[in-house]
């Protein structure tokens, strides 16, 4: 016991790990701020039809005007929002957030939100905060979808799944993000009402390379086609990356090829210089 209690204090004193502590508690206080001083943005990301070319939809991805750091990518504070319980804060403003910013778009543009699963744990307020959302942004709920990943649905079924229909029976459709990753089960496709399956970057970035993922990449394909869901492929960044996901039987696609996340603002900006 000594030489376990020996231990995590010599770890404790690590300078990496204290400096990671500090780091980490230092984020956390500003992010709190930022909840309240609105630096806080939605940047928009277009995923696009593969056969027509044209928008269908755009993702909501979170970012931190950081007074400091400068602009802070999701990837970097949703992980400290999680750990804080601040997500819960934060991802009611980005519904309400990316429902308001969607309802001034062309109609047949989509939005998608990513919702955390420790979200799923307030069963009302994540219900609530939705239908609000619509109702104050007069949004079709047709047009929004809600991204979760495959960590919410190893926790607790039962309230899951009551939530996704209670959402469901609003309008609103569900996308599994980053499949492929993680726990990945075939059965997830079958067991929840997905309408998206979104193929996560990874396969992408090998799908030159690799059998295994032009494998996984095309059998993902028609089984969406087979369950009628649609897939997205994630993280295309080349042509040559389009070419060989639309040969794999993709129908949508999302990636630095195509459009970057961006501001709210170039949107209205990138449709005023085609008008
Ligand atoms: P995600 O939902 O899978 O989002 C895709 C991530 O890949 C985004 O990173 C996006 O900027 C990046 N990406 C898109 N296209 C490309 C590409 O062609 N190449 C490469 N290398 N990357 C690409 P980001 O914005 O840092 O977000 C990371 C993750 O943070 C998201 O993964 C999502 O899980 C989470 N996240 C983002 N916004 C929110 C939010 O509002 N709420 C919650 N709960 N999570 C969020
Ligand atoms: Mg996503
Ligand atoms: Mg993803
Ligand atoms: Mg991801």
């Amino acid at each position: 016991k000594a030489k376990a209690a020996g231990r995590n204090t010599l770890m404790f004193f690590d300078p990496t790990m204290a400096e990671e502590m500090t780091e980490r508690h230092e984020l956390e206080v500003d992010l709190r701020k930022a909840c309240e001083d609105g630096s806080l943005e939605l940047y928009y990301q277009p995923i696009i039809d593969l056969r027509t070319g044209e928008v269908v939809s755009r993702e909501a991805l979170m970012r931190w005007r950081h007074p400091v750091r400068g602009m802070v990518p999701a990837g970097q504070f949703i992980p400290v929002a999680e750990q804080s319980g601040l997500i819960a804060t934060i991802g009611d403003w980005a519904i309400r957030q990316a429902c308001k910013d969607a309802a001034s778009w062309e109609k047949h543009v989509g939005v998608s939100v990513n919702i955390s699963p420790l979200q799923f744990r307030e069963p009302r307020r994540i219900v609530e905060t939705v239908k609000n959302a619509l109702i104050a942004s007069n949004l079709n709920s047709q047009r929004l979808t809600l991204e979760v990943t495959e960590s919410l649905l190893i926790e607790d079924n039962k309230t899951t799944l009551g939530v996704i229909d209670e959402l469901r029976m609003l309008g609103v459709t569900f996308a599994l993000d980053d499949f492929g990753t993680g726990y990945s089960s075939l059965g997830y496709l079958s067991t929840y009402p997905f309408a998206q399956v979104k193929i996560d970057q990874s396969f992408t970035k090998t799908v030159q390379s690799s059998e295994a993922s032009k494998a996984i990449i095309e059998a993902v394909c028609q089984l969406a086609r087979r369950l009628s869901m649609n897939v997205v492929v994630e993280g295309v960044e080349t042509e040559q990356q389009r070419i060989a996901v639309q040969l794999l039987g993709a129908q949508r696609a999302q990636g630095y090829f195509f459009g970057k996340p961006a501001p709210v603002a170039s949107l209205a900006e990138a449709k005023r210089h085609v008008a």
